[in-house]
């Protein structure tokens, strides 16, 4: 049985990112670039001001001297004619500076004196110019292989133009419930009988990183209803398929996985909860079998599947970082297996304080909106005391915000 990381390194190392597609500049938010961006001109395209004022040559300034101011570039103006000797032409930021010019004096710097203007201080060129290629070089990459599209990822490929990104592809995932006891949502639920939340909650994850859940729906507990449900499964890019696979004579997912031909890597892992959890490939094709317990099943997406569509969606670092938190009371498990507790964060003076986020039972989901983080307990330790420092994978993005 492979233990949690052994399980994580052997799902990474199966799965590669997938094909890349171009997408609208927009639409790129969030998504990973699949080839080098190169800058097809010059940033600045043009030498020009950083400040209202005026244009002028620094030889020609003198603090109480005066220029004669002979024209005006607006914000968006052309190019003038170069300057006269003794002469300034007044300009707004961002126009053309005029041939000649070296400097701009800010307004705050000048006094109007009619058509004249007094200079008040020092003039150093090249002062409040910013000058033609001083951010990007024609051919360099702006924006690498790689990077994660965020804002000023969105800005450096607007101003050149960049209408579309070559992106890596978002992964396709069918979701696929098993079990005679599962009803639709909307369904009327009676004893007996569960809804099938975790087409829900996994799509819901699926979703949050960009990825796209397909809902397949319910695969009744007979290899006929499996195999169909299966192979539709099977045209996505990545398979996830939830209960069914502990060791019960209606546990079918894994005997029907082998007969698709599935190759299974692992059954099996030293943790708590997700211990069941299955992993195979075909042709490719990553396929996961989730435990079916729904806190299970949300523990076991985010600690193995998580990870795999993000590499598969391009994304070069996947593992979450372990952040350091204090216990602020005594946690307890059994020996043997790596456990996830299910914590709540606070942040104190930057300090990270974990907490038990309730009865750690799997079967319940309470605790699991409760928490915001999961610590990793390793195998063969049993009583974590306050003040010991545990690993922690944080669950939700809000840990650590202030109140306004
Ligand atoms: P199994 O692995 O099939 O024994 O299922 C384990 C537990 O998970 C049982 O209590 C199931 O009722 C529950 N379960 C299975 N599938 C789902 C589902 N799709 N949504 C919510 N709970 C489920
Ligand atoms: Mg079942």
């Amino acid at each position: 049985m492979p233990t949690f990381e052994v399980a994580r390194s052997m799902i990474l190392s199966s799965v590669s990112p997938l094909g890349a597609e171009r997408v609208e500049l927009l639409t790129a938010l969030g998504r990973v670039v699949a080839e080098d961006v190169t800058a097809p001109w010059d940033l600045p395209f043009f030498d020009n001001s950083a400040m209202d004022g005026f244009a002028v040559r620094a030889a020609d300034c003198r603090p109480g001297g005066s220029l004669r101011v002979t024209g005006y570039i607006p914000a968006g103006g052309t190019v003038t004619p170069a300057i006269e000797p003794g002469c300034a032409v007044r300009i707004m930021t961002g126009a053309p500076i005029p041939p000649g010019c070296d400097a701009v004096v800010p307004v705050e710097e000048a006094e109007e004196r009619g058509d004249a203007i007094l200079l008040m201080g020092k003039v150093e060129r090249p002062q409040h110019i910013r000058f033609h290629g001083e951010d990007v070089r024609i051919g360099d990459t702006v924006v690498s292989a790689g990077t994660i599209i965020h804002p000023p990822e969105i800005s450096m490929l607007a101003s050149f133009g960049k209408a579309t990104v070559p992106v890596y592809r978002r992964a396709r995932v069918a979701v696929l419930s098993t079990g005679d006891e599962l009803i639709e949502l909307g369904e009327q639920p009676v004893s007996g009988k569960i809804i099938n939340s975790n087409a829900l909650s996994l799509a819901a994850a699926i979703r949050e990183i960009g990825a796209e859940p397909i809902i397949l729906g319910i695969a009744r507990d007979s290899m006929e209803s499996h195999r169909e449900k299966m192979s539709e499964g099977l045209k996505a890019d990545v398979l996830i398929t939830s209960a069914g696979v502990s060791a019960g004579d209606r546990d079918l997912v894994r005997d029907c996985l082998a007969e698709l031909g599935i190759s299974q890597l692992f059954w099996k892992i030293d943790i708590k909860p997700g211990r069941p959890t299955a992993f195979g490939m075909k042709d490719g094709k990553p396929v996961f079998s989730l435990p079916g317990n729904p806190v299970s099943t949300m523990v076991t997406f985010e600690e193995f599947v998580r990870p795999a569509l993000l590499k598969m969606m391009g994304h070069r670092r996947v593992i979450k970082p372990y952040v350091q938190a204090t216990l602020r009371s005594e946690v307890r498990k059994k020996p043997g297996r790596v456990h996830f507790v299910r914590v709540r964060i606070d942040v104190e003076n930057g300090m990270n304080w974990a907490t038990s986020a309730g009865d750690q039972n799997t079967g319940i989901l309470g605790t699991m909106l409760r928490a915001n983080g999961i610590a990793m307990l390793p195998k063969d330790k049993s009583v974590f005391s306050p003040g010991e420092v545990v690993a922690v994978h944080l669950l939700r993005s809000d840990v650590g915000m202030l109140d306004e």
